[in-house]
């Protein structure tokens, strides 16, 4: 990923740097986001099944990260693992990974900005009314924000496995131009990283809340990763 790009513009004031970060606080999306965004949720792309392709690749990345750090540091990072479940009740989608997690700066990076260079591709791949092909997000850098291709709302909880005093952050936002990061006190990782993403699946996306359209979606992009991906149910 690049990391040349501008972090994204605080829209609170700016703590001075030896003071706590506040408990909760808003930031405005980098431009360049706002516009991938604004594109695949507006998009009439009808494959909208990608969305767990990629959210189950980056759950798989982030396994392989701490495996590394784990190796490479002689620790034991805990079973690399990936779980995913729908709530009908709640309506929504978690996917969950036991991988290297984010600190909150990382947070802020990695879901707030992106390289430019691979979202004016994605664009112009897309073409101005977003007609094209979505199905080669993942390859633009970009594939986190296809959850928005079924979710109205996304949060994602996350704990670094890098920062032994990290805490639990939970990012979220609703794809108006900004999002808000705060600590999270819900259930904590059981091997103490990982990142627990949760969608809120949006009106006409209602069927992927349904375990068989799940499980075929799981056996049909889980097929590569050579993690465990499972469904809740099975998990013990
Ligand atoms: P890419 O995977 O190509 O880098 P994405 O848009 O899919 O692009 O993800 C953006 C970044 O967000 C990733 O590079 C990673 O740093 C971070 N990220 C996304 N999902 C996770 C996750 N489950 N665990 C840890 N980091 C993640
Ligand atoms: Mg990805």
């Amino acid at each position: 990923r690049c990391r040349l790009a501008p972090a994204p513009r605080m829209m609170a004031e700016a703590s001075a740097e030896t003071e706590a970060p506040p408990a909760e606080e808003k930031f405005e999306f980098q431009a360049e986001v706002s516009r991938v965004m604004h594109l695949i949720i507006n998009s009439l792309y009808s494959n909208k099944d990608i969305f767990l392709r990629e959210l189950v690749s980056n759950a798989s990345d982030a396994c392989d990260k701490k495996r590394f750090l784990a190796l490479s540091s002689g620790t034991d990072g805990g079973q690399p693992e990936v779980f995913v479940k729908a709530d009908k009740e709640k309506g929504t989608i978690t996917v969950e990974d036991s991988g290297i997690g984010m600190t909150r700066q990382e947070l802020i990076n990695n879901l707030g900005s992106i390289a430019t260079s691979g979202t004016s591709k994605f664009v112009d791949a897309l073409g101005e009314n977003g007609s094209g092909d979505m199905n080669l997000i993942g390859q633009f850098g970009v594939g986190f924000y296809s959850a928005y291709l079924v979710s109205d709302s996304v949060q994602v909880v996350t704990r670094s496995y890098t920062d032994p005093n990290a805490k639990q952050y939970r990012w979220e936002s609703d794809a108006e131009n900004s999002f808000i990061i705060r600590e999270d006190d819900s259930e904590p990782f059981k091997n103490g990283s990982g990142t627990r993403i949760i969608l809120h699946v949006k009106e006409g996306c209602k069927e992927f809340l349904e375990n068989y359209k799940l499980e075929e979606l799981m056996k049909r992009y889980s097929e590569f990763i050579q993690f465990p991906v499972y469904s809740w149910a099975s998990r013990t």
